[in-house]
């Protein structure tokens, strides 16, 4: 069982701070700043491409609920709102999660994402190769 259904199942203990039928959320045990919570489904699917297309929703519907909450209840000047898709990404636990990371001016967090450049023509080349499998 992995480490997220044994959370579910009341095997390990977290700081649970909701839950329903489908869903639970939790403070992560190594926050980036503390607050940062995990919104996870009770049912284990290893990634979000593995959820049904409706679940998912659900599950961000609420990931847009607990946000305003972590905001307003920290006084967060902002929120990273991620989930990680494969080992590649840096997903580590393979229980789909997301993470609503409350966000500081003042926090001394850079998530920097570097900006790549286009070369002619490659612009259009990826948007249709996305809009081709939509
Ligand atoms: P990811 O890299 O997206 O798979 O993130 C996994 C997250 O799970 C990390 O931020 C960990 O700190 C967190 N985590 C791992 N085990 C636990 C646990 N037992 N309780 C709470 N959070 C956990
Ligand atoms: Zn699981």
């Amino acid at each position: 069982m992995c480490v997220f259904c044994k959370i579910v199942s009341g095997e390990i203990p977290a700081y649970k701070v909701y839950e329903d039928d489908e869903f639970l959320a939790f403070l992560d045990i190594g926050p980036v700043n503390k607050g940062h919570l995990l919104v996870i489904p009770r049912k284990h699917y290893p990634t979000l491409l593995d959820m049904p297309e409706d679940e998912a929703g659900k599950l961000y519907k609420l990931v847009h609920r607990l946000a305003k909450a972590v905001k307003s209840a920290l006084s967060a000047d902002g929120l990273n709102i991620i989930n990680n898709v494969g080992e590649a990404s840096g997903q580590e636990v393979f229980h789909v999660h997301v993470h609503i990371i409350p966000r500081f001016y003042d926090d001394g967090m850079k998530f920097g994402w570097r900006k790549l450049q286009y070369s002619e023509g490659e612009m259009e080349e990826y948007a249709g190769k996305i809009k081709e499998a939509l």
